[in-house]
This record gives C-alpha cells, sequence and structure tokens, in this order.
C-alpha cells in the first residue's frame, strides 16, 4: 500500500516537475530553509526553491519521510551544508532517489560548506568523546552574514552554468543581494556596537559564526558537548558561571526543551533568548535578512534590558 502510494504521488510530482522544467526553471533542493532562502535571493523567479527540513526542527536530527524521496527525485540541483550536518538523514535519501544529477560530486550536488569559513576544525584524531555531532567543524555556518555573502556567490555561478541562457540574470541578482547585504551588515553591526564583549551561554553551539561576527563571547553551553543533553552536574557548573562571571543570557534554539536552560537562568537571576538558528524558525522569518533582523533585534533588547 505504501509502496503504491509513493509510486501514485512520485508521478504526480513527476509531472509537475516536468512542468517546471519545461518553463526553463532549475528545481533547487536544500536541506536547510536558510539555503533554499538564500537561493531565492539569487535565483528570483527562475528557479523554484525548496528545503527539505523546516527551520523550526533541529536540522541534525531530521525524520526521513518518503516525500523527501520525492523531492529529491525531481530535483536539478541539491544544496547541502556539509560538514556532515546532515549525515543522519540524508545519505540514504539521495541513494534512494536515484536521481543521478543530484549524487555527491555529480553537477547538480552543490556543497555549500566548501565556501564558507568554518570553525571549530578539528585538530587532532575525531573520536566519539568529542561529542555526538560537529566533527568535521562547526556547520551552522550561515549565521555569519559574511559566509551567506560567500555562498550566494557559488550558487550564482552554479546556477549559470547549469542554466547558462539565464547566467546574466544570476548575476545581476547576486550583484544586487551583495550591496543589500552589505548594507544590512551595517546596520546590524551598529545594533550590536554598544554590547561588544558581552558574555552569554548558548544551548547548543549554533551560534560561533554569529557571536564572532557580532562580538560576543560565548563562555559554555547548556550541551557539555554537542549533541549531548545537559547533565546535572554541568548544570550546577553553569549556574555558577553565570552568577561569578555576571552572564545575564542564555540562547535556546526553539527546538530544545525550556526546562534546563529556564532553571539555570532563574537560579542565576538571568533569562533565556529563544533564538532563531535558521529561516522559517517563526512564520513571519521568510528571507535571510529577515533572520538577521529578527535575532538581532531580539538580542539587543535583552542586552540592553541587562546592562
Ligand atoms: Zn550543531
Amino acid at each position: 500500500m505504501k509502496i503504491q502510494r509513493i509510486a501514485t504521488a512520485l508521478i504526480a510530482f513527476l509531472l509537475v516537475a516536468g512542468s517546471a522544467r519545461a518553463q526553463g526553471k532549475l528545481n533547487v533542493v536544500t536541506t536547510v530553509e536558510d539555503l533554499a532562502a538564500i537561493a531565492r535571493e539569487v535565483g528570483g523567479d527562475r528557479i523554484t526553491a525548496e528545503s527539505i527540513a523546516r527551520g523550526y526542527q533541529d536540522p541534525h536530527f531530521v525524520e526521513a519521510k518518503p516525500s523527501f524521496i520525492l523531492k529529491l527525485q525531481r530535483a536539478d540541483v541539491l544544496i547541502v551544508v556539509g560538514r556532515e550536518l546532515e549525515i543522519g538523514w540524508l545519505p540514504p535519501l539521495i541513494t534512494q532517489s536515484r536521481n543521478a544529477k543530484i549524487q555527491v560530486g555529480a553537477a547538480g550536488y552543490l556543497d555549500a560548506s566548501q565556501q564558507a569559513r568554518i570553525l571549530d576544525l578539528p585538530t587532532g584524531q575525531v573520536t566519539r568523546a568529542m561529542g555526538d555531532v560537529h566533527p568535521m567543524g562547526n556547520p551552522h555556518y550561515w549565521l555569519d552574514p559574511e559566509n551567506g555573502r560567500r555562498i550566494v556567490k557559488a550558487f550564482a555561478d552554479r546556477f549559470s552554468q547549469m542554466d547558462a541562457a539565464d547566467a546574466a540574470y544570476f548575476q545581476a541578482r547576486y550583484a544586487d543581494f551583495d550591496k543589500r547585504l552589505t548594507e544590512a551588515v551595517k546596520n546590524w553591526t551598529a545594533k550590536m556596537a554598544p554590547f561588544k564583549g558581552r558574555k552569554v551561554i548558548t544551548y547548543h553551539r549554533s551560534w560561533p559564526n554569529f557571536c564572532n561576527r557580532f562580538g560576543l563571547d560565548v563562555v559554555d553551553y547548556v550541551e557539555p558537548k554537542p549533541g549531548i543533553p545537559p547533565t546535572p552536574a554541568h548544570t550546577l557548573d553553569l549556574i555558577n558561571t553565570m552568577k561569578r562571571g555576571g552572564i545575564k543570557l542564555i540562547l535556546v534554539e526553539p527546538y530544545f526543551d525550556l526546562r534546563t536552560p529556564n532553571s539555570i537562568a532563574q537560579q542565576a537571576g538571568g533569562e533565556v533568548a529563544v533564538l532563531l538558528p535558521s529561516v522559517g524558525g517563526k512564520k513571519d522569518v521568510t528571507t535571510y535578512f529577515q533572520l538577521f533582523d529578527y535575532d538581532i533585534n531580539l538580542l539587543a533588547g535583552l542586552l540592553q534590558k541587562h546592562q
């Protein structure tokens, strides 16, 4: 039954895909919503872009669904975050899609991390003792807008190669994005400037690129190691760290349980800020610019409050 349903849906999807291509649009599938949002910036109306994971989901642990295979089946381009962010769920989906265009190494497979500045790169041998995730460096690099600028150029170039007729369009949109981003970064930097050097705790290691760019100092994490849930001993350490250092904010991604961070914040006289690590983390945050607008407005307000 299930296979039949999938087959029927597949035919429907292929028909849709066929008509999209007839209109000359590249069909771009991304693993996370941020990459789809960035792809739309340069792709405009000459591409369709959709993400597999939703922005309110933990991108490390996405539950695979048959519909994901169908999305991949009809993709011209697959853009991934890389650095093994998707290692737990994506590889079997790519294989099962049987789509030659998007297999690793094919022209339609694009690993955005190749262009980004990656932090927390491992220096020695990678072992499980270092945590469950992030073995190849920190994959949350899109939270530095300068990395957004780097990867958007790679998208424009790849789309231009695959759809040469629209190359000038993609490059013009890249130039426009580049200009708008420069202006936006200036504003975001100015908003965060009064809080340079302020110390914060974060739940997961999602924020090193963001905090580096905007001058915050991440001193510890609610997770004792990446991907490992909080422990009572570590929680107690954090309360003491916050009290000693006068640290007032714990940044938490929307998909984590708030009980532990709330209890830490309460005992340390601080506050939890649910910051969005992805486009789509809230309904009205649908573009790459809106993501930083949202996070920076929220953070600046809370940092001001806890001066
Ligand atoms: Zn992570």
